[in-house]
């Protein structure tokens, strides 16, 4: 048996999680000159529960990074058109040619998140699969000064690291051993159903929007149909697996016949996948040598379809913030990422809660589009981060220090 790589005992930064959020910020670290360890308890392009559409300034991220020709040389489809059906009202959106992105995309997970980790090895990162943050280690003051990790084969690592970076999804380790407070929570959690589809022959995206339905389809790799129904968590009940195409199928005829007549003539590839919900949360993303990103800091109801978008964007903020290396600097990516984070929180949570008719909705869909009109505005104006590789930490990311806590740390 090939028994995996030791790390080594130090780091500047150590990551738990190398999916969307943990990749993208050890490669933007790594970019940077920083000693960085990313390790995940799963496998290399392991699946996980989640749809996978990318909004715009997902796409500008992936980009500016120089990952998307990956994408697309994997077959990953670009999708240039978005309809949302009100009812059996359609609203047509063509996605605009604008900052070099001219469509948008929705790569399976096994394809995304594998992409970013291998763009993070090749930057100077250790990646290691099947090796868990079991727990924080912390200096005589109380500050995180590592992580203690347990290998494939049971090993126990002892890892020292001047940021301790929680990427490691809404039940994060990082975020639980650190105690990071909850700031903000959400009342409703959404159930969600989804599998994919054969044979759709998709236009673009589609959203459709019923009373107290809610369901989508989205071209992806593979040629296949990612579908989802949505549905408050009163209408979903555990299922047994052989029941779930059944209130699938009833849920997608109430949302738009359009969408059980086309299911009908299509082919479903593989199986269900139910998710009960979870109800949204607003996490302290940063303390005394630690940080959350993604949605270890953050948890929105997948009924808006940003998380990975989020992900991407706060992985570029925490970066710029660790490679400053103040307290101040993490308490401004703080607020810059609760400048969005607070309201795409609001707003999926209101459009969970399917209690809402369709010209709520739409409204709703106006606010969202009218933030996400931001965001990719916030993710325009990051200027270029340094690709620097030679010379000493400090002198690679121009005079990079542990971090000080000059600022104190809100309460
Ligand atoms: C049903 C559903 C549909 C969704 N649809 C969309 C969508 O269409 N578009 C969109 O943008 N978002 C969507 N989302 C949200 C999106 O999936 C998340 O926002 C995104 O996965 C967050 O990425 P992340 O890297 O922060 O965390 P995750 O993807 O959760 O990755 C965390 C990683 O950390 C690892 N890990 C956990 N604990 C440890 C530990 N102790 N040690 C080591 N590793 C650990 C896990 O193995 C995992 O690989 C959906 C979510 C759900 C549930």
């Amino acid at each position: 048996m090939n028994l995996s790589p030791i790390p080594r005992a130090r780091y500047d930064a150590v990551v738990g999680g190398a999916r969307v959020a943990g990749a993208a910020t050890a490669l933007l670290l790594a970019r940077a000159g920083l000693r960085v360890l990313v390790v995940d308890r799963s496998r290399r392009g392991s699946d996980t529960l989640s749809t996978h559409a990318l909004m715009r300034a997902g796409v500008m991220q992936l980009h500016r990074w120089e990952v998307l020709p990956r994408l697309l040389a994997a077959g990953t489809p670009p999708i240039r058109r978005t309809t949302f059906h009100y009812g059996s009202e359609p609203v047509v959106v063509d996605i605009k040619d604008r900052d070099g992105v001219d469509a948008l995309f929705a790569p399976r997970r096994t394809l995304l998140d594998v992409v970013l980790a291998d763009a993070a090895v090749e930057s100077g990162a250790q990646v290691l699969y099947g090796t868990t943050v079991k727990e924080i280690l912390r200096g005589p003051a109380g500050r995180v000064q590592g992580v203690l990790l347990t290998d494939e084969v049971g090993r126990h690592h002892r890892v020292e690291a001047d940021m301790v970076i929680g990427a490691d999804g809404a039940r994060s380790t990082v975020g639980r051993a650190v105690g990071a407070r909850v700031l903000a929570e959400g009342k409703y959690p959404g159930s969600y159903i989804y599998a994919y589809w054969q044979g759709l022959e998709l236009d673009g995206t589609h959203w459709y929007y019923a009373p107290g339905v809610a369901a989508g389809a989205i071209p992806t790799n593979e040629r296949l149909s990612c579908v989802f129904v949505g549905m408050p968590p009163s209408r979903y009940r555990v299922q047994p697996a052989e029941s779930l195409d059944a209130l699938f199928q009833q849920l997608a005829l109430e949302c738009h016949p359009g969408l059980a007549r086309a299911l009908g003539g299509a082919r479903r590839v593989g199986k269900y996948y139910p998710f009960a919900g979870r109800a949204g949360f607003l996490r302290q993303p940063w303390g005394e040598g630690w940080a959350l990103v993604g949605d270890a800091g953050c948890f929105k109801d997948p009924i808006t379809a940003h998380g990975i978008t989020d992900a991407l964007r706060d992985a570029e903020l925490l970066a710029r913030a660790v490679i400053r290396g103040t307290a101040g600097a993490l308490a401004e990516y703080q607020a810059a990422r609760d400048s969005f984070a607070m309201e795409f929180l609001e707003l999926s949570d209101r459009i969970a809660s399917f209690d809402w008719d369709l010209d709520d909705v739409k409204e709703l869909h106006h606010r969202l589009s009218r933030l996400m009109a931001r965001e990719c505005e916030c993710v325009r104006d990051f200027s270029p981060l340094q690709h620097t590789t030679s010379g000493s930490t400090a002198d690679r990311i121009g005079g990079y220090r542990p971090l000080g806590s000059p600022v104190p740390i809100p309460a």
